[in-house]
């Protein structure tokens, strides 16, 4: 068993079997979960039988770094990992002035197929478990050496981070020993039992909504989940989604050009939102040979109207800029085939 697929309370009753007094069982957690070791000798205030029995009991181990990407001129870098099965996933690292964003995959794949997206084009993967989303995070925090309170974690990756819940609320849970839930940020296509789900945590994370069409008929063409869950019931889990005081929804919108970029869209976007506490992430399209061609990034006139349009029906918008475009690594552009980077 690797200890780091275990949720906090199992991790306390194993651990318990064979460590005693209880301060020496948090002693041990808090080399795997703040520090994130990959090794029983790396814990040096631990007794050398304990590390033994440990050992003989238990693994430690994170996903394999594969490649990483020379670090592109924003300073981002894509990580592939090879988990034990031969999968592979990637994340993102992308440094932000004095702040870090670490971009998790949740699922080695996706099965939810998104028409524009590059993970949805090669299609379902595996659930990966806590140890290997754990293991994108402390295998980049270590490597770049970034401070905790520096950081932000957004499941933005590979996969629907809903259709692995179990696991991504474990890996939350371990994750908030490092953070705040407001420093992270998970993404999903829509999948409202999911948001339900999510609602109910008490430590919820910052939620992001991918939206990407103004009315349901393009959703349903871009997004087929959309026929499952449409868009009106959407909408109304996101009204009812908690928000504590100063947080906000993100709905995130993928700018197609001549598709769903025009000043009506954004217009009849701003009154779909009316009323939430939400801000627009708009993403214009990263193009990817796999991808219809009919899909193109609309030019910065296009984005600039459909932003300003927004602005002016009230509504905060930032446009994110894609980092890590010129290695392949931003969004919708994370797979699992064979050579990359
Ligand atoms: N499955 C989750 C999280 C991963 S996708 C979700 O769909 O939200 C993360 C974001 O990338 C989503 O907002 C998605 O709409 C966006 N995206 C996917 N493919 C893209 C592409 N080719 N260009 C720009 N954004 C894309
Ligand atoms: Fe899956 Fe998200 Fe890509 Fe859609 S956009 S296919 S949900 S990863």
């Amino acid at each position: 068993m690797n200890l780091y697929d275990l949720a906090p309370a199992d991790l306390d009753r194993a651990l318990g079997e064979i460590v005693s007094p209880p301060f020496r069982v948090k002693q041990i957690e808090e080399w795997l979960h703040v520090r994130g070791v990959d090794s029983f000798d790396a814990m040096t205030n631990v007794s050398k039988d304990v590390r033994a029995e440990l050992k003989a009991r238990f693994t430690l181990a994170f996903p394999e770094v594969l490649t990483r990407t020379v670090p592109a001129s924003d300073g981002s870098q894509k990580y592939l990992f090879r988990l034990h099965d031969g999968q592979r996933i990637e994340s993102v690292y992308m440094p932000i002035g004095d702040r870090t964003s670490i971009c998790l995959s949740s699922q080695a794949g996706c099965a939810v197929g998104c028409t524009f997206c590059v993970t949805g084009f090669f299609g379902p993967g595996r659930n990966i478990g806590p140890s290997e989303m754990l293991g994108q995070f402390f295998t980049i925090q270590h490597e770049k050496q970034i401070p905790a309170e520096q950081m932000n974690v957004v499941f933005m990756g590979m996969g629907e981070p809903l259709l692995n819940f179990e696991n991504l609320v474990t890996t939350l849970d371990i994750l908030y020993r490092n953070m705040s839930p407001r420093r992270v940020t998970v993404s999903t296509s829509g999948i409202i039992p999911g948001i339900d789900d999510l609602a109910r945590l008490e430590k919820r994370p910052n939620l992001a909504v991918s939206i990407n069409a103004p009315d349901r008929k393009r959703r349903e063409e871009i997004m087929p989940i959309t026929a499952k869950y449409p868009l009106e019931e959407l909408m109304a889990s996101l009204r009812r989604f908690p928000l504590e005081k100063g947080r906000d929804l993100t709905i995130e919108y993928v700018l197609l050009a001549g598709y769903n970029d025009s000043k009506s869209d954004a217009v009849a976007l701003a009154k779909l939102i009316r009323g939430l506490h939400a801000k627009v992430n708009a993403i214009p399209f990263n193009a990817d040979p796999n991808l219809p061609e009919w899909m193109k990034r609309p030019n910065d006139t296009a984005i600039d109207r459909f932003v300003d349009t927004l602005v002016q029906h009230n509504v905060r918008v930032t446009v994110r800029r894609s980092k890590g475009r010129d290695i392949a690594a931003a969004c919708g552009q994370l797979r699992h085939e064979k050579a990359v980077g």
